[in-house]
């Protein structure tokens, strides 16, 4: 094959991106996790490309690490998954690189939690490090949240796999989030995330609504690109009501696009097809 496919199971978007593949002309091999070990065992015509579409965190990094190491090019890189899957990762980079993000704090215990609440102030947000779809992620108001956040897990003897969290300062957004879609190094849609509720998530209920892409978006797409390079990418983006100032909330590694596709027409599958190919043929 010229690119393999490695997924979990075939969602609308990966049936939308097959077909745009083979609209390219490319041969693709559609690999779920078992049909590795005959892709990584290929010696004569090894694939030139493979698009990491896998559901599980550890089996996405797992499948790229093994195909990087066959020599095989992947979209995303095992190391921009890998930063992705763990938004305290992906604070740690942001702060280092001077993309703009939400100040955060990683925290090991309760103690933490609270004294890095005690630095940011109310409201506050606290969230896993991985994790999509806005599960566990939870606005503190004040300190009466603070111990019920705290009680509601010291109990639940769920400690052990709950640190480290990611504390962040809350950015009062006016009532959407963006969300862009990067395939290479370009923007090619953004939409507006649209909520009553303070968690803008799709899976939450949010409206999309296309909106334009600025220069300002342009510009902070172009900084995470240069930090977690090419590839494709659902990136979040906050503006801060009070100052204006748009900034990343999170970057996605495994971008959903078919549902969100059907309302802003733009043909997601086709450019990163195109972006692919490109890239097979390098
Ligand atoms: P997930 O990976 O589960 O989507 P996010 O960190 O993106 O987790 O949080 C889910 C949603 O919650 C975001 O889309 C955003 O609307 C809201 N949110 C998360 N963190 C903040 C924050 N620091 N300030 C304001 N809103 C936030
Ligand atoms: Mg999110
Ligand atoms: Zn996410």
């Amino acid at each position: 094959p010229d690119v393999v496919l490695s997924l979990t199971m075939l969602r609308p978007d990966e049936k939308l991106l097959l077909g745009a593949l083979r609209d390219q002309d490319l041969r693709v091999e559609v690999a779920v996790m078992g049909d590795l070990a005959e892709v990584v065992a290929l010696r004569t015509d090894p694939p030139a490309l493979a698009v990491i579409r896998n559901l599980s965190h550890r089996d996405a990094v797992d499948a790229a690490r093994r195909l990087e190491c066959t020599g095989v090019r992947t979209v995303n890189t095992s190391s921009a998954i890998e930063v992705c899957n763990d938004k305290g990762l992906q604070a740690l980079v942001f702060a280092r690189s001077g993309v703009p993000h939400p100040a955060s704090y990683h925290a090991f215990s309760f103690e933490q939690v609270r004294d890095a609440v005690d630095t940011l102030g109310w409201p506050a947000v606290v969230k896993p490090v991985s994790g999509s779809w806005g599960r566990g992620v939870t606005r503190l108001l004040d300190l009466d949240c603070l111990d019920a956040w705290i009680g509601g897990r010291e109990s639940a003897d769920a400690a052990g796999k709950l640190f480290p969290v990611l504390v962040q300062e809350y950015v009062e957004k006016p009532g959407h989030d963006l969300r862009v879609i990067v395939v290479g190094r370009t923007p090619i849609v953004a939409i507006q995330r649209i909520s009553k509720e303070w968690r803008t998530n799709t899976h939450l209920g949010a409206e999309v609504r296309r909106t334009e892409i600025t220069n300002e978006i342009e510009k902070l797409c172009a900084q995470v690109v240069d930090v977690l390079g090419d590839g494709f990418y659902g990136v979040d983006l906050v503006a801060d009501r009070t100052t204006g100032e748009l900034k990343v909330l999170e970057v996605n590694a495994n971008p959903e696009f078919a549902r969100s596709s059907a309302v802003h027409g733009v043909d997601v599958a086709r450019h990163l097809a195109e972006y692919l190919a490109e890239r097979a043929r390098e």
